[in-house]
């Protein structure tokens, strides 16, 4: 049993730790007396932390002659991160799917895994199977347990409460339904999770090479599932629901929303509805590929219900952006096959709209279908939760 004690130490080592990765990552390679000055650790804290990173296994320290050598006549030896050290695991757990991203300490994927769920599947179930698939990986040596800083997990249709979002001093608590005490165990680092769609906005947000630090992101699906960045961070609000523009009424006549509002957004532009209102002006099609392949080839229906749809997206991403002023839009889900003409709406009234503050830069995209978004989000999420 660890003591009050013995998790303050841990605690300040794993800083010390991460103060000395932060410096590799930034630099490539150090050598001991680079990270010295780098870290401003003293010679023997640091030659603990650096030969316990190095047992293991996420450090490497080599002869390098690009130093020269040293004033005894051998090569400098420098210390390098090793680049397989899995830095960071995030599990989605999707309503029918499980996706494993490993990454590491610089952001780059070094490993993912899916597999399918049967439908209707519990909370504690899907954590019993992902525990499970975790483990395979370990055993093949595709995750390194003894490498990583913590797991992040993304669950669809849950919202982390904002008073409690990581593992720290003390446990985040659990999704309502199951413990996530599985994933804890299996890898033996703190968790954090949170709604799978906010963490694949962190992805857009906080992959390498994005830099939307404001952001607004759609998926349009069976439901409609939406996540906010401000200034680089999630906005979760203070009850933990914020952004979820799928209940932004664009209707007040509109049919009731399981919400109790009218007219919201996801009560009028789920797939379902979607299929019905197609059916409604006079042409029945089996799914929302077959409408964007007729609208491809010009069925009069087809682009009709596109066209209907897109007029009430451009209803509520107006208003939303009246409220936030992202200057990134992204929309993905099944309904992004509708394409360019389901945006053009939206795109046309924002344009049109003057708020005359000063320019404004605000585009609206499609995403392109990426399986990992939400695994990828929740281990860049631990990346960056425990590495800040
Ligand atoms: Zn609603």
């Amino acid at each position: 049993m660890l003591t009050r004690e013995d998790s303050a130490l841990a605690e300040v080592r794993r800083r010390h730790e991460i103060r000395v990765l932060e410096s590799l990552v930034t630099h490539g390679s150090r050598t001991r007396k680079d990270l010295e000055s780098d870290t401003k650790l003293s010679r023997t804290t640091l030659s603990a932390i650096v030969g316990e990173l190095r047992q293991r296994g996420v450090l490497s320290e080599n002869d390098q002659e690009i130093y020269g050598t040293g004033r005894n006549g051998r090569p400098t030896k420098v210390l390098t991160l090793n680049p397989n050290a899995g830095a960071a695991v995030g599990v989605e757990l999707g309503r029918r799917r499980i996706s494993v991203s490993v990454k590491g300490y610089d952001g780059a994927t070094l490993n993912s895994e899916q597999r399918s769920l049967a439908d209707n599947l519990g909370m504690a179930e899907k954590v019993t199977q992902a525990a499970a698939l975790l483990a395979e990986m370990v055993q093949e040596g595709r995750i390194t347990p003894a490498t990583l800083l913590g797991v992040g997990v993304g669950i669809a249709s849950r919202h982390a409460d904002p008073r409690s979002l990581a593992d720290g001093g003390e446990r985040q608590l659990d999704p309502q339904g199951a413990t996530l005490d599985p994933l804890r165990e299996v890898l033996g680092v703190p968790l954090l999770w949170d709604n799978n769609i906010r963490l694949a906005a962190m992805t857009q947000a906080l992959a390498p090479g994005n830099t939307s630090e404001n952001l607004l992101y759609m998926v349009l699906s069976a439901g409609i599932s939406s996540a906010v960045v401000v200034n680089g961070s999630l906005l979760r609000g203070g009850n933990g629901i914020a952004g979820e523009i799928g209940h932004i009424s664009v209707d007040f006549d509109g049919p009731q929303c399981w919400c109790g509002r009218r007219g919201c957004l996801e009560r009028l532009l789920n797939e379902t509805n979607v299929l019905q209102e197609a059916g409604q002006r006079g042409q029945a099609f089996e799914s929302i590929e077959a409408i964007a392949g007729a609208v491809e080839a010009g069925n009069s229906v087809a682009c009709e219900v596109v066209d209907w749809a897109g007029g009430l997206l451009a209803r509520a991403v107006v208003s939303a952006c009246v409220l936030l002023d992202p200057n990134r839009v992204v929309v993905a889900g099944e309904l992004s096959q509708f394409g360019e003409r389901l945006l053009a709406p939206a795109r046309q009234a924002l344009a049109e709209q003057h708020l005359d503050i000063g320019p404004r830069t605000t585009s609206i995209d499609m995403a392109s279908y990426v399986p990992t978004a939400g695994s990828d989000g929740a281990a860049l999420m631990a990346l960056r939760h425990w590495r800040a």
